[in-house]
């Protein structure tokens, strides 16, 4: 195929959201997956747009968090115990970024990225025609004891500096926004800054659609067949071998499977979860996302059901699925919103991929002219898509980016 100026490996969201922001910018641009758009871990997810987040995950602190993970008691985090000697590095850089310090400078390097998250999210939905999946009802966190709200305080001591709002509300204030939740928590926090979709792969699909339809190609094929050219990259596909100057790499957690060969390795992991959809309980349903702070889990209501999506399982990215976090949580998932009967035989699993300092990377392949990286979106990538799109194609075609991308370069792992 002949005339593409540049081509994108991988259409999950965020790479679907940089073909299409290639395209508006005019560029001839073939959009390669070997499934159909937004399929993997962009199916998924909670459908949360987080523009409020400041913090990322941390470690677990302290003795008692680390011995209920230690022990598998915990419902927000699980691993297989064979791969922990493989992951035990990140682990340790993962757990030596989870101090607070370190945890407000990645507030400070992401706020650029989440503060236009929503809003980037809004002018792709209207232009695909897809704003009906959008809800801006915000999200709420509910902390079941005084003791995990007091222990939060920073995070909304920061977003008050950040001016990012946010209402702490008692029981009777959160089920008047939520009636359908049982009072078993103490306090919640609702967050407006947030937004939600009801249909993450629906949304995914529709930025497909919008970029074919200013002649954006999507093609099936192996992104592994990437290779030189002479001055071009080439991609083998179904439709044939496609030549462009430029080629973006955004597979998500299949990032490093293309990267290797290159001589790239970067150090990702994957933060594997499990998703299964539940029929409402009498009618009841909820309005937004809701997260049970301390279990680490999330209900988000979605168009095929009460979606109850898991936290972490340190795992490799393709052994067998082993959702035991849904059968720890589902009593306290049950006990707190109205989960009727599973709508799937089994649940849905997928792979976070995850940076230890949980930025992603977005910009130039060391070494590589013409080639681009996109990819480790950890917990935001449905998120994080379109706002890296933006990001992405302005330093592709020359312009000036909207905010400082070195936070985001491979580079940092390289000094
Ligand atoms: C349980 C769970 C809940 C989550 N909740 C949220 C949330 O509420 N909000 C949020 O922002 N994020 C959330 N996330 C994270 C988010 O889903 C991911 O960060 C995001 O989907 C990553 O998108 P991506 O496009 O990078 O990867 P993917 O969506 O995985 O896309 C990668 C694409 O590459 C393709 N591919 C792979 N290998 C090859 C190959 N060899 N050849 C061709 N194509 C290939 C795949 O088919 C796929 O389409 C959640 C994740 C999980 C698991």
């Amino acid at each position: 195929m002949a005339g593409i100026d540049a081509i994108v490996l991988g259409a999950g969201i965020v790479g679907t959201s940089i073909a299409l922001h290639l395209a508006k910018r005019g560029l001839a641009v073939a959009l390669v997956d070997r499934r159909a758009p937004g399929e993997e871990t962009s199916y998924g997810n909670a459908g949360v747009i987080e523009g409020n987040t400041l913090l990322p995950h941390p470690f677990p602190a302290g003795l008692r968090s680390l011995l209920r993970v230690a022990t598998k008691r915990a419902t927000d985090a699980n691993y297989h115990l064979a791969f922990l000697p493989k992951v035990a590095p990140w682990l340790m850089a993962y757990r030596a970024n989870s101090t607070f310090e370190r945890r407000i400078a990645f507030a400070e390097k992401m706020r650029p990225l989440f503060e236009r998250a929503v809003g980037e999210h809004e002018v792709l939905l209207a232009e695909s025609g897809a704003e009906r999946y959008l809800r801006k009802e915000g999200w709420l966190k509910l902390y079941r004891t005084e003791a995990a709200f007091t222990a939060t305080a920073r995070e909304r001591e920061l977003a008050s500096e950040y001016d990012l709002a946010f209402r702490i509300l008692d029981v009777g204030e959160t089920q008047a926004l939520e009636p359908a939740l049982a009072p078993v928590f103490q306090r919640a926090v609702h967050w407006p800054g947030a937004a939600s979709v009801t249909d993450p792969l629906a949304v995914t699909r529709a930025y497909a659609s919008r970029f074919a339809a200013l002649g954006g190609v999507v093609l099936t094929g192996d992104a592994r067949s990437l290779h030189r050219n002479g001055a071009n990259w080439r991609i083998d596909t179904q439709e044939g071998p496609v030549d462009a100057r430029e080629a973006v790499i955004s597979l998500g957690p299949w990032t490093p499977d293309v990267l290797a060969p290159l001589g790239l390795d970067l150090p990702l992991a994957v933060k594997r979860g499990y998703h299964r959809h539940f029929r409402p309980r009498d009618n009841a349903g909820l309005t937004r996302p809701v997260v049970d702070a301390e279990l680490g889990y999330c209900i988000a209501p979605m168009e095929q059901g009460l979606r109850l999506t898991t936290g972490a399982e340190f795992a490799a990215r393709d052994a067998p699925p082993t959702p035991v976090q849904l059968d720890r949580l589902l009593p306290a998932a049950k006990e707190l919103a109205p989960l009727g009967e599973p709508v799937e035989a089994a649940p849905w699993m997928g792979s976070r991929p995850c940076f230890a300092d949980s930025r992603p990377v977005i910009g130039r392949a060391p070494g590589q002219g013409g080639l681009w990286l996109a990819y480790g979106h950890a917990h935001w990538g449905l998120t994080l898509g379109p706002v890296t799109g933006r990001l992405i194609a302005e330093m592709m075609t020359g312009a000036t980016p909207f905010c400082d991308p070195v936070p985001y370069a491979a580079q940092r792992f390289m000094q």
